[in-house]
């Protein structure tokens, strides 16, 4: 059976860049040619392989989604993305938070389906579906924090990019995904929540800047101080506040 596109159905089988490739472009070489290792998930075992961070592709899309939403998604973040990426300073406002919320999440999506060959998926169909028919994060039930947070390693080596994600299941069965590229980092949590509730805005605790929902105004980036490597490390699924939608 052919593969079918994670977001829209249609035969998959359109080699998507999960890093785009201006990006690896612009990344300083030693960064991104420098290899690590991921493991990967298939037939209920765990291997690990050699990886690539910034050159890493999947084929797990339709040519319609790649060259068409999802290109538009990656233009949309073009302009700061490297910046961000650097650590330099950029005003963002609430049009560039909403794309950079959901770039974040469509990367997390790609990348984690380098690793997860089969089902169960870390992250559910239904926000694959989210994405695809509204083309960004829930309101209701997804947030998204960015912190500033300092690449392991010296301005010479360090290793330039990671991703993690941290199923959970408390009262609501939800995950975490941490995905640092350079100097920006981003914590997306999503909760299955029944329809008539919803989760509060997170604090700015751990030097967070909320990302999504998106702030009325814009911000300055980046915060003044970095966040340790080890600090964003071991950054636990948070507790989230869950109530009952007004009516
Ligand atoms: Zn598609």
């Amino acid at each position: 059976m052919a593969k079918q596109c994670v977001f829209c159905g249609e035969k998959a089988g359109s080699r998507e860049h999960v890093l785009p490739a201006w990006m690896a472009r612009a990344a300083p070489k030693a960064f991104t040619e420098s290899s690590g290792e991921r493991n990967l998930y298939t037939g209920g075992q765990m291997k690990v392989i050699p990886h690539k961070f910034a050159t890493m592709t999947v084929k797990c899309v339709c040519g319609t989604c790649n060259n068409g939403w999802m290109s538009r998604l990656e233009a949309s973040v073009k302009p700061f993305l490297m910046q961000l990426t650097r650590g330099e300073q950029i005003a963002l406002g609430p049009a560039e938070q909403t794309a950079l919320a959901t770039w974040s999440m469509k990367t997390a999506m790609m990348m984690l389906r380098a690793s997860y060959l089969d089902d169960p998926h870390p992250i559910p169909k239904s926000d694959y579906k989210h994405l695809y028919e509204y083309g960004k994060l829930s309101m209701r039930r997804m947030r998204a924090n960015a912190f500033y947070v300092e690449p392991p390693g010296d301005d010479e080596h360090h290793i330039w990019g990671d991703l993690r994600v941290l199923p959970f299941s408390t009262r609501y069965r939800g995950y975490q995904v941490k995905l640092r590229v350079g100097w920006f980092a981003v914590q997306l949590l999503s909760v299955a929540l029944p329809p008539a509730y919803e989760i509060g805005q997170l604090g700015r605790t751990l030097r967070a800047q909320p990302l999504w929902p998106a702030q009325a105004d814009q911000f300055t980036w980046p915060p003044l101080k970095p966040l340790p490597y080890e600090t964003w490390l071991a950054m636990e699924p948070r507790q989230l506040a869950v109530m009952k939608r007004p009516v």
